[in-house]
């Protein structure tokens, strides 16, 4: 996006806005899905509640523990190479200094101005750090996120997701919750489809669209498997 003529990226905040809304898709598509298999299986809409509470929550902590030990790997191993390149700094200041010459000579930049600018970026021990790991690793340090923040916001953002199939058999049952969760599943997969176009720069339309057709295939595949499984084995 464009901000006063200068290009702003969207990658740090918006990744984490973009995070809640692939987390909340995740849980619609998955619960509506698991909901419909359920209820094409029984006629009892309290099987079918506790089957979507029970998916909720199932998915919900899969989600956060799988973000929350990816990140807490992430940044581990980015703090231990941290320190490794802290001390190769001090031990072998003439290698790293080269280093980062050749990294920007590799860019274009010509060997002298390449030198001068390492030159001031390596007479600053914290800056040398933070440019030596951002040009070798692609990483911020500053901006490795919270695991444990991290894992909250998609154990709420799938909930969510999944709560909204799981709404229509709070207080009904029968046919008609079998159409209120399907449509509104399919729906508000829809919306979130759309969203997530606009943060990828995509037609809005075929994204949409593309996803609705998804959770309507996975919400029929699982309705008619549930509904031979219940026949058949129930
Ligand atoms: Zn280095």
């Amino acid at each position: 996006m464009r901000v006063g003529g200068v290009h702003h990226h969207r990658d740090v905040q918006d990744g984490t806005v973009r995070a809640a809304v692939f987390g909340i898709s995740d849980g619609l598509v998955s619960n509506v899905a698991l909901i419909l298999g359920i209820a094409g299986a029984s006629t009892d809409p309290s099987i079918v509640r506790v089957a979507g509470i029970s998916g909720l929550l199932a998915g919900a902590v899969s989600m956060a523990a799988g973000e929350y030990v990816s990140l807490k790997a992430q940044k581990e191993l980015v703090e231990r190479e941290l320190i490794i390149e802290q001390e190769s700094i001090e031990d072998n200041f003439k290698a790293e200094t080269a280093e980062l010459v050749a990294i920007y000579e590799g860019r274009g930049v010509d060997s002298d101005l390449a030198e001068e600018v390492v030159k001031q970026i390596m007479s600053n021990p914290d800056v040398a750090l933070d440019v030596h790991i951002r040009e070798e690793l692609g990483v911020d340090p500053a901006q490795l996120g919270n695991p444990v923040m991290a894992a909250l916001s998609s154990f709420v953002s799938f909930s969510l997701g999944a709560f909204v199939p799981v709404v229509p058999w709070l207080a009904g049952g029968g046919n008609s919750a079998v159409w209120i969760s399907a449509i509104s599943g399919v729906t508000a997969t829809a919306v979130v489809g759309a969203v997530l176009a606009v943060f990828s720069d995509r037609s809005v339309f075929r994204t949409s669209l593309r996803q609705m057709l998804i959770a309507a295939g996975a919400c029929s595949a699982t309705y008619l498997i549930g509904s031979f499984l219940g026949t058949n084995i129930g």
